[in-house]
């Protein structure tokens, strides 16, 4: 049989989303539940992923089913489409499975053609009639040229503007039929113009080409970065909803409008929403007419309003959430033309989801699972102003790296940045990329915006870690770092000139936009109390600071999971002791420098633990390549030298050394433990001599330092750098004379290590994967120059995400895995985490619950985000799990009845046989009787003949009933057989 593509309104429900899409399901719900909803039909999500299968065609047997169902619909609503007498419009409308607001376009008063029009006109006498009519005419010939065939807005706006102005009239609604008619023809004629034909007059031509460019707007540049930034895969496809119009702008008992059950902004329990009489759909969201608000509908249209009252409560009860409703108002009775769950603020979706708890509509968890993490970010940091924002263009758009909004001047070097903040200015630091030497200035600005580096590029994870606005990767803007300035869209911005970054979008804008500081209502507390109730995964941070690591800890961060301590070498106290160390030439030169480092490294780690209150601390031993942290100022070389005693060429000479053609495969991570023990050496004697001092002084928390080693490709690495931290810090605790335990584990970043974990698990305490690396070496993407290219790899279809944002479960996911499976039988004490960036992203904390994780770590405003995705999966896993044992229970039940029901029979055929035997032995019994009378009677009556034939009669009887017997008992047997 053929698929069925295409279903009646009566034919879904709500739970077909999938393949009805939002729009459709809804449609098909509210027709079952008995909303007032024009009878029409949805084509599937499947339709459109065919449409695509067959290279973006139509086939002949969607479009087959497309017209049965006009056909059907054509009955329910007793029109016709392209009749003269008594024509059917519809609507074309998208809708894919999650909401896409605004991502993709309607077509409205479709099936209009010239002898349409005038054969309506002819049957109605009304002047008003015909001013509708050529309204409608004219929208649909704008629409179908816009949406449809891609001519633009503009032009019809311009012919709409000539018009008024010839007629002397401000709005649309003052223009007479006359003047609608004329716009018609002189829309039509645009038409060709543009496009070399005519305007398809044929109902059911235009109807083909409406739901083909909805199938073609799945694909539109809009939709597709709508979709990676809202994580939609593409597979999913859009579905195509065909309704009977109703017309708002018949006249002015007739009207449309908009609403919400609750305020989408704040989340206020009351209505909000617009109404516009004698207007179709798109008047109110276009803004031409300004729209009054919902509440004066009631003065207007008290029945319509009192039943769309009814109809809010209605649908807020049924679905058990916020409404966002399309409606329309035909000679005073009220059509429902959509609805769903509405889009809403972070803050509305807080109080939505607590409010609906206590009003009973939802259960914690479900109020958990219905705030979408990603949210959370915008609560805690500045916003810029919605209403500024909304007039403000962009320039352009990088990656939104690190959210929050920031404005000021833009500044081109890290220490101008420095010293414009030290001034008072707020400023914007721009650079072609950022590196550690940055910090300070980093730390001075509003916000970064970099043109090169992606996701987890420096700038990105510094800016995440300090809660600063980033935008990187802005391969648009042509960079010219020495006349400090750059130029991006046509606009070139010099220093001091103000910028706007959004971290969220990526968006860039010339000019302040106004910001507004974050604020954290009281029900974030309550969500995320919730959610650390229903969480197995513990969320840890990634902090190097003791200020990072407070605030993680006041986001609600159990652990530091990773501490990159290079971060801490660049302060200004110590960056030169460290210079001092990389241009040793001997070990006693290099020990001589670290031991000035120590203290300051101890005292850091003691203010870590203070911070943490004896929580888990992971600190990770010195990671990047060397060369990172070299001077580059000539001033600073010469600083140096003369540190070192050696001449400014010589000092030159050794950077040069350290240059590397690939330092992200170069001398890093353990490498540089190999190669240099005795800086592991010196970092593990501040870890413990900072744990032994801390736990003296709180005597009642547990300081158990964990030391990560990075970038082990082999257990033999692992084997080496252990033995030297072990040996000094057994060394160390022995000297205080005291009992502190500690850990050394390692993060997995390397492929081989991954496939190894059952070699590497016999040495490490833990494993944390450092998905950051893991992915740059997995995929052999540079993690700092992907950013590059991965859009062409978005245009092409081969990625819908950017792996470093969000993991890949496929490829990366399966070496995490690979990694447990071999490593947690070897080592039952292992624990296991994640403080790659992908720690803090929604989906990527999911799959690490799945997989068996013990905690994920992530930038300290992601740990809310974490918190609460880590609740959502264990709710989605404990929900599946529900399920699943359900199903189990239901197979059990079936199974035992199936056994009942074979026993029954078993003991039927039991009984049937034993009637058999009974009946046999009746038959034997009667031929032993036959037997015996024969002998009576034989020789004494001489009746020979007689007596035979009265023996055969009783055999017969006898065999009779064994026969039955017998066929009773095949009978029992087939039956069974088929149960
Ligand atoms: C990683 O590689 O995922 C990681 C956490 O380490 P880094 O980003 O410092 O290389
Ligand atoms: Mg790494």
């Amino acid at each position: 049989m053929a698929r069925k593509w295409v279903y009646l309104f009566t034919e879904g429900n709500a739970n077909m989303r999938e393949l009805l899409g939002g729009k459709g399901a809804n449609l098909a719900e509210m027709t079952n539940i008995g909303l007032p909803v024009p009878q029409g039909f949805t084509i599937t999500t499947e339709a459109c992923t065919q449409y695509y299968e067959d290279g973006r065609k139509i086939n002949d047997e969607v479009m087959g089913q497309a017209m049965e169902a006009v056909a059907k619909i054509e009955e329910i609503n007793g029109k016709k489409f392209g009749d003269l007498e008594n024509p059917l419009l519809v609507s074309v409308r998208s809708g894919a499975r999650a909401s896409m607001p605004g991502m993709m376009d309607t077509i409205l008063n479709l099936g209009l053609n010239e002898d349409v029009v005038e054969s309506m006109i002819a049957g109605n006498p009304d002047p008003k009639f015909e001013r509708f009519v050529y309204d409608s005419y004219r929208r649909f010939i704008q629409m179908f040229s816009d949406v449809v065939m891609g001519v633009g807005k503009k032009y019809f706006e311009t012919l709409i503007d000539r018009m008024k102005e010839e007629k002397g009239v401000e709005f649309d609604v003052d223009l007479t039929a006359a003047d609608l008619k004329k716009l018609a023809e002189q829309f039509k004629e645009e038409y060709k113009n543009q496009l070399g034909e005519d305007f398809p007059s044929d109902p059911v031509v235009q109807l083909k080409a409406a739901i083909e460019a909805v199938f073609r707007s799945w694909d539109n540049p809009r939709a597709n970065v709508y979709r990676r930034d809202n994580d939609i895969p593409y597979s999913w496809g859009t579905a195509v909803s065909v309704m009977p119009m109703v017309f708002g702008n018949l006249n002015n008992q007739s009207g449309t409008g908009v609403a919400f059950t609750r305020d989408p902004a704040t989340g206020e329990k009351k209505m909000m929403g617009e109404f516009l009489i004698n207007a179709q759909g798109e008047d109110v969201v276009a803004g031409v007419r300004t729209p009054m608000p919902i509440a004066q509908m009631e003065q207007e249209f008290p029945e319509a309003y009192a039943e769309f009252i009814n109809v809010c409560e209605t649908l807020e009860n049924h679905y058990h959430d916020m409404q966002d409703m399309e409606f329309t108002v035909e000679n005073k009775k009220l059509y429902m033309l959509q609805c769903r769950n509405g889009k809403r603020t972070a803050p509305a979706a807080l109080k939505i989801a607590c409010d609906l708890v206590d009003e009973g509509h939802k259960t914690e968890e479900e109020a958990v699972a219905m705030i979408d993490p990603r949210n959370l970010d915008t609560l805690l940091h500045p916003q810029f102003d919605a209403a500024a924002l909304k007039a403000a263009k962009p320039l352009g758009k990088g990656l939104g790296a690190s959210p929050g909004a920031a404005c000021g001047k833009a500044v081109f070097t890290a220490d101008d940045a420095a010293e414009w903040a030290a001034r008072g200015e707020k400023v914007v630091l721009v650079r072609l990329e950022t590196s550690p030497e940055d910090i300070t200035g980093m730390k001075s600005a509003e916000g970064i915006l970099t043109v090169r580096g992606g996701m987890t590029s420096h700038a990105a994870v510094v800016a995440r870690g300090m809660g600063a606005c980033c935008v990187s990767g802005c391969g648009d803007i042509a960079m010219d770092e020495e006349n400090k300035q750059f130029t991006l869209g046509g606009v070139t911005i010099c220093e001091g000139d103000e910028i706007s970054i959004d971290g969220s979008t990526g968006n860039i804008y010339a000019g302040l936009i106004p910001t507004v500081p974050a604020s954290i209502a009281g029900e974030f507390g309550r969500i995320m109390g919730w959610a650390d109730k229903y969480r197995k995964l513990k969320v840890r941070t990634n902090a190097d600071t003791p200020a990072d690591a407070k605030r993680a800890r006041e986001l609600g961060a159990e652990g530091i999971g990773l501490c990159r301590t290079e971060h801490m070498f660049f302060e200004a106290d110590r960056i030169a002791a460290f210079r001092e160390m990389i241009c040793s030439d001997t070990v006693e030169e290099r020990e001589e420098a670290l031991a000035k480092i120590l203290p300051y490294q101890q005292g850091d780690f003691e203010e870590l633990y203070e911070a943490l209150e004896g929580n888990p601390v992971t600190i990770r031993f010195l990671d990047p390549p060397l060369h990172e942290f070299v001077p580059t100022e000539e001033i600073e070389i010469e600083k140096l030298a003369v540190a070192k005693d050696k001449t400014v060429a010589e000092i030159k000479a050794m950077i040069e050394s350290l240059h590397e053609f690939n330092p992200m495969m170069g001398h890093r991570g353990v490498r540089l433990g190999v190669t240099y023990p005795e800086i592991a050496k010196m970092q593990t004697k501040a870890v413990i001599r900072a744990a032994i001092n801390v736990q003296k002084a709180h005597a009642d928390w547990n300081v158990k330092p964990e030391i990560m080693i990075p970038l082990i490709c082999d257990v033999k690495e692992l084997k080496y750098v252990k033995s030297i931290v072990v040996e000094t810090a057994d060394a160390e605790i022995a000297a205080a004379g005291v009992d502190l335990k500690y850990e050394v584990g390692t993060m997995i970043e390397i492929p081989r290590a991954a496939l190894t974990a059952d070699e590497i698990a016999k040495e490490a305490d833990f494993f944390c994967f450092g998905t950051n690396d893991l992915t740059q070496m997995t995929f052999g993407f540079s993690r700092d120059d992907s950013g590059k290219f991965m859009n062409a790899y978005y245009d092409a279809k081969i990625f819908e995400n950017d792996p470093f944002a969000k993991l890949d479960q496929t490829g990366v996911g399966k070496l995490m895995e690979t990694s447990l499976k071999l490593g947690k039988p070897v080592n039952p004490d292992l624990h296991v985490g994640i403080c790659g960036e992908h720690g803090g992203d929604p989906s990527s904390v999911e799959f690490c619950h799945n997989i068996g994780l013990d905690y994920v770590s992530c930038s300290p405003f992601r740990v809310p985000i974490a918190r609460l995705a880590a609740a959502q999966a264990a709710i989605k896993a404990n929900a599946e799990a529900a399920k699943a044992a359900e199903a189990k229970e239901e197979e059990k039940e079936e199974k035992d009845a199936r056994a009942e029901r074979r026993e029954a029979i078993r003991a039927q055929v039991k009984e049937t046989a034993e009637e058999v035997a009974k009946r046999l032995e009746a038959g034997r019994e009667s031929a032993i009787e036959a037997a015996k009378k024969f002998d009576e009677k034989y020789d004494a009556s001489g009746k020979a003949k007689e007596v035979a034939a009265e023996l055969k009669d009783i055999s017969k009887a006898g065999f009779a009933g064994a026969k039955a017997g017998f066929d009773e008992a095949r009978k029992t047997f087939k039956e069974n057989r088929k149960n």
